[in-house]
């Protein structure tokens, strides 16, 4: 998607550790006009395929989750960051080892608010080892619920994450930039 790398380009600051920061239009301060383009995208991508829910988990996900589930009509479901004991039984939940803070935390959703018969869509901001993804996967299939496909803003195509979602979970991925490579002082390459 050409606006958004563009975007990275102009606004994206790359970190030490392979971080890149984009702080200033998608995940702290939030440019609603290219969400909505970017949701119109996934609208495109996943045209023809019944979807009947939008999953992603907090907190950057929501932002853009919500634009996509404004444009297929349907609920957003994030699953939540649980800090809470004595929940057995009422939710799906898996651990999921965080890329930014290198801890695991368990990640919940109620079993109210993904059946069997849905059909879900799963966006997030970034994909990179594509743990945060493989939760998510994790849960929809613990609902018995059918993955559609997943939709990520940024992926950063030299971490395994998207060769392992792609083939050895067989989920349909769409990535709307693929960073091939990144460095401080040069910036950021994209495959084409
Ligand atoms: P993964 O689970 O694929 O290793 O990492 C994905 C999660 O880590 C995303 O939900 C995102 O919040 C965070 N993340 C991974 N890489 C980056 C990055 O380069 N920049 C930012 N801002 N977040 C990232």
């Amino acid at each position: 998607m050409q606006e958004l790398k563009d975007r990275i380009r102009k606004d994206g600051i790359v970190k030490d550790g392979s971080v890149l920061k984009v702080d200033k239009f998608l995940n702290h301060q939030i440019d609603a006009k290219l969400l909505k383009h970017i949701a119109e995208e996934y609208k495109r991508r996943f045209e023809g395929e019944e979807i009947t829910k939008i999953l992603t988990i907090e907190a950057s996900g929501i932002a853009i989750a919500i634009m996509v589930a404004l444009e297929f009509d349907v609920p957003l479901v994030f699953a939540k960051k649980n800090k809470t004991k004595n929940i057995a039984g009422s939710v799906y939940t898996t651990p999921v080892e965080s890329f930014t803070h290198g801890t695991t935390y368990d990640i919940i959703v109620s079993k109210d608010f993904l059946k069997p018969e849905d059909k879900v869509l799963i966006i997030d901001d970034f994909l990179a080892n594509g743990k945060a993804l493989q939760g998510l996967i994790t849960l929809v299939k613990a609902a018995g619920a059918e993955i559609v496909g997943a939709g990520v803003v940024i992926e950063k195509g030299f971490q395994p994450g998207g060769d392992f979602i792609r083939n050895e979970m067989g989920v349909r991925l769409e990535s709307l930039a693929i960073v091939e490579s990144m460095t401080v002082e040069g910036g950021v390459v994209f495959k084409e």
